[in-house]
């Protein structure tokens, strides 16, 4: 299989997974982690090799390093494997995620912008998410149709605990001090503002075919997903915070092998729900707008990595990130996309928007 973002923490628990059940690895593609993927080269012998960037790709120790999207393109169509496990974050993902499935791959997609941004020109049906919710949700549904709801649950992030007056000072290290996973920084903060739900919610949209999805805080992050059914009964998906079962599912299909330790009850001993407060999350105000009119994805993500990469160089504060998203969305509403040239074109706008030009 190809791996996408090796060095990343789903990668890196991707190639756990196909060492454990001796999965062959035709290509690696990292960003700048030189380091961890010429480790990975020497443990899984990849016949191709990608990077971001030249610089990146002169430290790498193999023959003929990829560069770049363009790179990862041309690793895609010399490839032969049947799955590419597409680990990359942000929309960086979004090419490589078309470009798989124009060549009949099958995808175990992590990189839920894609869908966030492009859910409407993806064949579903050729994608495994990798997302513990979205597995929770598969997993609880089978081939069912007869539900009334379906939830998700959230941790509510680092700053979920904050008093909301405090939350516009959060530094990067606050925002980083998840309560339950261990995730890259993009989807720690995506959490920490919700944006990381919202975008969820568009990604069981477009998987499930359904737009009666709906989110809460469920604080030990323990239960991932619901189904409420037709009949009055909801059933609940229960597993570790540990990426590894839905990665080995997308990987392996059903799988009767042990992957995880089951959840202990009894030591858990009692859970907490909460709703999901716009005020401690300005964002989660456009959610059912975002499910009208999911063109909007792009909007929204563009403005989020905008802010988010504004954010990490301290040029704005942690409540801005929202702000600006929510901003771009007054001002780009009602926004259609009819293909994916135009998702191009509209991100160039809103960047245009964002930075006042
Ligand atoms: P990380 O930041 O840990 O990893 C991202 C990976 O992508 C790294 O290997 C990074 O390389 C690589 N990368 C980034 N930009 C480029 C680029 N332009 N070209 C090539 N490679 C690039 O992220 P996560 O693993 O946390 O998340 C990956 C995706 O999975 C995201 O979309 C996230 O929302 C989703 N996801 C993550 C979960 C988690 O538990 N982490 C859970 C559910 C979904 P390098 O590090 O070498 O620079």
């Amino acid at each position: 299989m190809v791996v996408l973002g090796s060095t990343g923490s789903i990668g890196v628990n991707t190639l756990e997974i196909a060492k454990r059940f001796g999965l062959k690895i035709e290509a690696l593609v990292a960003g700048n982690n030189y380091k961890l993927l010429n480790r990975q080269i020497e443990i899984f012998k990849p016949r191709f090799v990608g990077v971001k960037d030249k610089k990146t790709a002169e430290k790498v120790n193999f023959d003929k390093v990829y560069v770049g999207t363009e790179g990862i393109v041309e690793i895609l169509n010399r490839s032969k494997s049947k799955l590419v496990v597409n680990a990359l974050v942000g929309e960086a993902g979004l090419i490589p995620t078309v470009t798989a499935q124009n060549l009949g791959k099958k995808i175990a997609l992590a990189n839920k912008e894609s869908l966030v941004i492009a859910g409407k020109f993806i064949d579903t049906s050729k994608i495994t998410p990798i997302d513990s919710e979205h597995f929770g949700l598969w997993y609880l549904l089978g081939n069912k149709k007869n539900f009334n709801r379906l939830f998700i649950t959230a941790s509510g992030g680092a700053l979920r605990d904050w008093p909301v007056e405090k939350i516009k000072n959060a530094k990067l290290e606050d925002v980083l001090k998840h309560p339950n996973w261990s995730m890259g920084v993009k989807i720690t903060i995506d959490s920490a503002t919700m944006v990381n739900k919202l975008f969820e919610l568009l990604e069981a949209k477009w998987l499930f075919d359904t737009s009666d999805i709906d989110a809460f805080i469920e604080t030990k992050s323990i239960i991932h997903a619901l189904v409420e059914w037709n009949d009055g009964s909801t059933t609940a998906h229960i597993s570790k915070t540990d990426m590894k079962l839905p990665i080995a599912f997308a990987l392996l299909g059903e799988t009767k092998e042990k992957i995880l330790e089951p959840v202990n009850l009894l030591e858990i001993g009692s859970l907490e729900f909460k709703k999901i407060d716009p005020k401690r999350y300005p964002v989660w105000e456009i959610k059912e707008s975002l499910l009208k009119n999911p063109d909007m994805g792009i909007v929204i993500n563009t403005a989020n990595e905008e802010a988010i990469r504004k954010f990490l160089d301290k040029k704005i504060g942690f409540l801005d990130i929202s702000r600006q998203i929510l901003e771009a969305f007054k001002e780009f509403e009602g926004v259609k996309i009819n293909d994916l040239d135009e998702i191009f074109e509209v991100k160039k706008e809103v960047l245009r928007f964002l930075n006042g030009i």
